[in-house]
Formats: C-alpha cells, sequence, structure tokens
C-alpha cells in the first residue's frame, strides 16, 4: 500500500479507537493516543513503534473485520513499523538483495570464502588441519581480523547512529529530552523488565488469544543472553588490549562463562521465539514483517549455535570451520543490520523513551 494511504487507513482506525479507549490499559500506545486530538505522519510512526504486536487489543476488539469498521490496530501498526525501517536508513531506497534470502546466502558464503582464501594465503591454513589451541588467530592475523569485522561493524553503527537520530528529530524534534536523564531511568527500567509485555496484568494474548508471559520470557532470554554475549566479546578485547592475555581464555574466564551462558540463554530464546512465531502465522502482522521476524530470529539462532560450537570445539578439527562459519555471520549480521529487523530495538527504544517524557514518567 502507498505510504499516503497506509497513513490515511492508520489515522481513520486511531480517530475509532481515541472515541472508544476500551483498550487504554494493554499498552502505552492508547494512552499515548489519548494525548492527540490530531494525527500527523509522526504521531502514527511513533504509536507504531511503541506497539509491540502483543494482538490483545485485536482479541479484546468489537470492530474487526468483518465489522464495517474494520479496526485492526497490530497489523495497521505493522505495516507502518515496515515503512519506518525503510523511511530512516541510508541509503532509503537500499537494494533488496540486502533482505532476501538468496542475497543474504550469497554474501554470507562470500565473507567465509574471503576469511578460508585469507587463512590460507596469509601461511594459516594448517587451523583446517586440526587439532588446534583454540584462538580465533590461529585462521587468520589479528589485522586482518579487525579490518573484516570491525569495518561492516563501524558501518553499521554510524549508519544505525544516523537513523536514530533522524527518528527523535521526526517523532519528537527538540534534542535536549534525549538528556532527560530521569526519565532514561523510567525507559531503561521498563525496557529490562519489558513491562509493556504483560499485556496490561496477565500478559500477551500472543499468539494464540489466551494471556500469557511466555512470549516475554523468551524476549528475556535473547534480550540478557545477547547483552552476555556482547560482554564476553568486550571482555575478551580489553583482557587482550590492556592485560596481554592472549586467547584461548579457560573456562573459569569471564569471556568464556559470560559467553556460555548468553549463547544458551539466546538459543533458547530464539528457538522459543520461532516457535511461537510458527504458531502465529495465522495472525495480523503483514507478509513483510513476518519475514523479517523469522529473518532476524534465524540469524541469531545461527549466531548464537556457531559460537557455542567454536567454544566446544576450540581444540578440534570443527574449531576452524566452525569460526569461518560464525564470523561470516558476525559480519553479515553487522552489514544488513540497518536494513533489516534488527533495527527495531531502536525505534522502540526512543518510542519508549518519548512517552516517558511526554508524560513525565520519572
Ligand atoms: S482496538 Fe477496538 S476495542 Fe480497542 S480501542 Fe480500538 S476500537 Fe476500541
Ligand atoms: S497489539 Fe498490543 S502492543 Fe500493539 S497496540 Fe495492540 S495492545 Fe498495544
Amino acid at each position: 500500500m502507498p505510504f499516503e494511504e497506509l497513513f490515511a487507513e492508520a489515522e481513520r482506525q486511531l480517530n475509532i479507537c481515541n472515541s472508544c479507549r476500551y483498550c487504554a490499559g494493554y499498552c502505552p500506545v492508547w494512552p499515548a493516543l489519548e494525548l492527540r486530538t490530531e494525527l500527523g505522519r509522526a504521531d502514527i510512526t511513533h504509536l507504531a513503534n511503541l506497539c509491540h504486536d502483543c494482538q490483545d487489543c485485536f482479541t479484546a476488539c468489537m470492530y474487526t473485520p468483518p465489522h464495517e469498521f474494520g479496526v485492526n490496530p497490530p497489523a495497521v501498526f505493522s505495516s507502518v513499523r515496515e515503512d519506518t525501517y525503510r523511511r530512516y536508513v541510508w541509503p532509503q531506497h537500499s537494494p533488496a538483495w540486502l533482505r532476501g534470502r538468496v542475497g543474504l546466502g550469497v554474501a554470507f558464503a562470500a565473507v567465509a570464502a574471503l576469511l578460508v582464501l585469507l587463512s590460507f594465503a596469509t601461511g594459516r591454513g594448517e587451523v583446517f588441519a586440526g587439532p588446534t589451541r583454540g584462538s580465533a588467530y590461529e585462521l587468520v592475523s589479528h589485522t586482518l581480523m579487525v579490518v573484516v569485522v570491525a569495518v561492516p561493524a563501524l558501518v553499521s553503527v554510524l549508519t544505525l547512529a544516523r537513523a536514530a537520530w533522524l527518528y527523535w528529530r521526526d517523532i519528537h524534534g527538540p534534542l535536549a529530552p534525549l538528556l532527560d536523564l530521569p526519565s532514561w531511568r523510567s525507559t531503561l527500567r521498563q525496557v529490562a523488565t519489558l513491562r509493556h509485555q504483560t499485556g496490561g496484568a496477565e500478559g500477551c494474548s500472543y499468539p494464540e488469544g489466551e494471556p500469557s508471559a511466555v512470549r516475554r520470557r523468551f524476549h528475556h532470554l535473547v534480550m540478557y543472553g545477547f547483552l552476555l554475549t556482547f560482554i564476553s566479546t568486550t571482555s575478551a578485547a580489553i583482557l587482550e588490549q590492556f592485560f596481554d592475555a592472549q586467547p584461548p581464555y579457560p573456562y573459569l574466564s569471564v569471556p568464556v562463562l559470560t559467553g556460555l551462558v548468553g549463547g544458551v540463554a539466546a538459543t533458547a530464546g530464539c528457538s522459543g521465539l520461532i516457535v511461537l512465531k510458527r504458531r502465529s502465522d495465522h495472525l495480523q502482522s503483514t507478509e513483510g514483517m513476518r519475514r523479517a521476524d523469522y529473518a532476524m530470529l534465524w540469524a541469531l539462532l545461527l549466531l548464537m549455535l556457531t559460537g557455542l560450537v567454536v567454544l566446544f570445539g576450540r581444540s578440534t578439527i570443527i574449531f576452524a570451520p566452525a569460526l569461518v562459519v560464525h564470523l561470516a555471520a558476525v559480519v553479515v549480521a553487522f552489514a544488513v543490520a540497518p536494513y533489516t529487523k534488527f533495527v527495531h530495538w531502536i525505534y522502540r527504544l526512543l518510542s519508549v523513551h518519548k512517552d516517558n517524557v511526554e508524560r513525565g514518567n520519572r
């Protein structure tokens, strides 16, 4: 649907909701809607990114299709979020292959082949004959590793930072509230507990209409698991750069313990969310958003599983091939993050913060 029609449809539905207000207790979308008598594109974008697709309002609503009002907030918000993911990124009209399975597969294979080539070209190919010490630098040198992984990471971070800046400027305007620390306290508390996924009390109706905390628990596992793996990578870099401690690290060390616990937690969380998603395929998200959800979850799962294989197989012959797959997955994930569902947490975080600023939550 062209974006003018999409926003006109969202405005039509939300005007009905603003008269009804039955869903007021389900999530912050509804109190935020009540603050608005007119809905511009920025308001609708903000509300759509506050929505986390729990389906509670759709389950409760008496005006859903085939009713003539045709109210369906999760579906219309889902389409608006798809528009958000395209609107703020650079280049705005990113090549379709970045999001397609074939293109991602080709990019993944190309990075994996490049790593193998670099390994043999720099005289380190014997790592594939195993057994190994379990250091990534047995595959390629430290400098090459930094170039292959850090360049896409840096480009990705800059692209995401620019998108976040443009998004905030659109939905809020002044930059000063971005430094409002008391509101950030509320924002971070809500994000850390995934407060908005409680569906007002018992949990989301997702995926089968019964309130349940399962989806929130799986999200917790993914979020904290990912954070732990980030701590693992960062602590390894600190040990290496500042304490001259070279990998591999012992099992009872910060990088290994955080990587292990984080990897297992995120693997369990991603697997659980994939199962829930399969059970929810009949629900209201658009086809594009469903594809984006699956792509992100499978990519994260691949990252975590290969990370665990690298860890447990680090002195065996599977270490080098597993490391190649893991590094290729990391590089491709960084490269495509701004153009895929990976980006969603930035917009949601900023919308939750705007909501707290707007409502004086401190
Ligand atoms: S989704 Fe339906 S029940 Fe909920 S506020 Fe809108 S019109 Fe009312
Ligand atoms: S789907 Fe859930 S989060 Fe989204 S607007 Fe409805 S109640 Fe709120």
